[in-house]
């Protein structure tokens, strides 16, 4: 039987790819019995974590500290980009709203802004209704947040079936159409590496900022196209980069991810022993469709969870010595 987890560092809301607001992350997480999560939105950051988690006490959840998943680009050991993954990072809140994190991260998303925003003009031209307030600021009577995504994941089609109450499969057929996704900007590959921070340089830039860094779901390190048609790296390249890496000053690996199949977990485990480097781990959770069977099933134990809170003060602490 699978370990049943309750401590989730791993989980995204409306802020960037989920379906739930922050405040409705929360309330799902009360209801699977977690007692601790970490949000960790893509490229952006909960502006308003004292009142979220002050909501979030209130519902028995702890939210220890703060969390981002950012896209960034794998340049290799002859500074060649290899591929993009993304990575976890972990700090006291006040330390990761550092402008120079926001500054690093915050391209990608910046990018899609105003994408997003035109396809809020194309929405209420054919007639859905949807105001700026309804797009873009959730929860606003207990913690409220402004969302600044990338106007690819189909986020006001998530706005238009929630106002409707209308599922979201129905309402996605209807405005796929005027909903212009990635693929479809005329960015080339190479373009949107443009905008992510190459991994090494943000792992030294969260190192200066008292922060600590995990590479998310170690088997998913996207191919640049130009390499090879295959979508991943093989584990055994994967490896090589965690060490690469690692030397670099990454801090660790999260292990316990479904997109880790196999004896992977296993290895890495292996790795992350002979290197000291933490394990980490979480369900990935966008939505109780989305990846909401895997709340619980993945996670941390006490103890991991325990070593990562220390690094995170830690290294706030050395931060805020100077050191
Ligand atoms: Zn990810
Ligand atoms: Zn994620």
């Amino acid at each position: 039987m699978k370990p049943k987890y309750t401590i989730d560092l791993h989980m995204h809301s409306m802020l960037s790819d989920g379906k739930e607001t922050p405040v409705e992350v929360i309330n799902s997480a009360r209801d699977f019995g977690l007692k601790k999560i970490i949000m960790a939105d893509h490229n952006t950051l909960h502006p308003n974590m004292d009142k979220l988690r002050a909501y979030a006490e209130s519902q028995g959840i702890e939210m220890p500290f703060s969390g981002c998943e950012a896209s960034v680009a794998y340049y290799n050991e002859n500074d060649d980009i290899e591929g993009t993954f993304h990575m976890l990072v972990y700090g006291e809140d006040d330390l990761i709203r550092d402008p120079r994190f926001i500054e690093a991260v915050g391209h990608y998303n910046d990018a899609y802004n105003a994408e997003t925003i035109a396809e809020l003009k194309r929405f209420n031209d054919a007639g859905y209704e949807l105001s700026y307030e309804e797009a873009f600021i959730f929860d606003a009577d207990i913690a409220p947040m402004e969302k600044h995504d990338k106007g690819s994941e189909r986020h006001l089609i998530k706005c238009v079936a929630k106002k409707q109450g209308r599922p979201y499969a129905e309402v996605e057929a209807e405005l796929e159409p005027l909903h212009v996704c990635r693929e479809y900007t005329g960015r080339t590959w190479l373009q949107q590496i443009a905008l992510m921070p190459n991994a090494k340089e943000l792992i030294a830039l969260c190192r200066s900022l008292g922060l600590v860094t995990v590479m998310a779901h170690p088997m998913w390190v996207d191919h640049a196209p130009f390499i090879s048609n295959q979508d991943w790296l093989p584990c055994e390249r994967v490896m090589e980069i965690v060490r690469d890496l690692h030397s670099h000053g990454l801090d660790g690996v999260e292990v316990s991810h479904q997109m880790n199949f196999d004896s992977f977990p296993e290895t890495l485990r292996g790795m992350a022993a002979e290197l000291d480097m933490l394990t980490t781990g979480g369900s990935d959770y966008h939505a109780e469709e989305d990846y909401g069977q895997h709340v619980t099933e993945y996670g941390v134990t006490e103890e991991e969870f325990a070593r990562l809170e220390a690094l995170v003060h830690e290294r706030a602490a050395e931060f805020r010595n100077g050191r």
